[in-house]
């Protein structure tokens, strides 16, 4: 149940409200909006004639069932767009934001050659995975820690912040300290301990859809740590699995635009692991910016031909500054823009 507050409200009565949610055996999760406070009563719904009562309330305006499934994720619980905030850098606002990097930290100088190129295209966060979730225990499965590290000293030469990912609860700790934002990948939507032990951190979370969950249960990942006190939730389609083989995924645009509407967070697209081939990801990024998407994850290789991971889908730096030149009509046309780091001069030879 929510209850909205009237317009207005002091946050003594915000206080008062939450005391009384809590004395009925709710957890009372506050969300301030712009113009008004929505109180999220988290609990068994069995008590919801209890909750109903508060509308006697003068600061109460309404006490209302939440439909959907996912409560915090609901546009229904916060009607403006959540923008999660990374290091300067703002992923949900009006402008979009691009990430970039290989799939693999690979070694110092590869990360730290590719950051260079993927700033100078115009990306405004670095990726990189350090932990890899490969599907065969025989292929290269990442620095692992000295990845992080390459990471960190890559954000100090560039000043991008870096999203990776992070495999295991027992390994977010030290994810968290080497990074901005915390990926989980495909494979571990549903690992349910590693999404609250994400929330504990409260760093921005990116969450990639899974390749065979809903929607539905996409967004119930999200409540996961939305739930467990960390607003800061990026949602990422990538491709789910279909009867298609001709591309590694298929790219699900109608997630992207049904994620906009029903829930208030912020939507990125990852064209590479959908596609899985260079040749689409200019295509499939200018479909998901004209689609409503509030970012671009892109896998970037100065040499694709000599990466350990995903060469065959990444693109070449050259590559990513064509795309954002390519994206800036578009987004105009949408009544967006491109995130671009202030000062970011854009190197003519890549
Ligand atoms: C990745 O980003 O390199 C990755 C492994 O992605 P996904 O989890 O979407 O397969
Ligand atoms: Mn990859």
């Amino acid at each position: 149940m929510i209850i909205v507050l009237r317009a207005g409200s002091s946050d003594a009565e915000v206080e008062d409200v939450c005391r009384r949610i809590e004395r009925m055996g709710y957890r009372a999760h506050t969300i301030r909006g712009e113009l008004r406070t929505v109180i999220g009563a988290i609990g068994d719904d069995r008590g919801k004639d209890r909750l109903k009562s508060l509308e006697s309330l003068e600061c109460v305006e309404a006490v209302q069932p939440i439909l959907q499934p996912f409560k915090l994720a609901s546009r229904e619980v916060r009607r403006e767009a959540t923008v999660v905030p990374v290091d300067g850098v703002r992923v949900g606002g009006r402008a979009i934001v691009v990430m970039a990097g290989p799939c693999s930290v690979e070694s110092r100088a590869q990360v730290l050659e590719v950051a260079a190129k993927v700033k100078a295209a115009g990306a405004s966060v670095l990726r990189g995975g350090a932990f890899k979730p490969r599907t065969s225990p025989y292929s290269f499965q990442g620095l692992e820690e000295e990845g992080l590290k390459y990471l960190a000293e890559a954000k100090r030469e560039t000043g991008l912040p870096v999203v990776t990912e992070v495999m295991e609860p027992e390994k977010v700790e030290l994810v968290a300290n080497y990074s901005d934002i915390l990926q989980i990948g495909a494979r571990n939507i549903q690992n349910f301990s590693l999404l609250r032990r994400v929330a504990e951190t409260r760093k921005p979370v990116l969450l990639k859809r899974g390749m065979a969950t809903s929607i539905q249960e996409w967004l119930l990942s999200a409540e996961y740590v939305l739930s467990g006190g960390n607003p800061h939730v990026i949602l990422c389609e990538r491709g789910i699995r279909t009867f298609e083989t001709a591309t590694r995924n298929t790219l699900d645009l109608s997630a992207v635009a049904l994620a906009k509407r029903s829930t208030h967070l912020p939507v990125v697209v990852d064209p590479s692991h959908a596609a899985g081939r260079p040749d689409l990801v200019l295509p499939l990024s200018l479909a998901a910016a004209a689609a409503g998407a509030d970012g671009l994850l892109v896998e970037v290789h100065a040499r694709p031909e000599e990466a350990l991971s995903d060469g065959a889908q990444a693109l070449r730096p050259r590559e990513l500054r064509d795309l954002m030149d390519r994206l800036d009509p578009v987004l105009g046309a949408v009544g967006r823009a491109l995130w671009r780091p202030e000062g970011a001069r854009r190197a003519a030879l890549l």
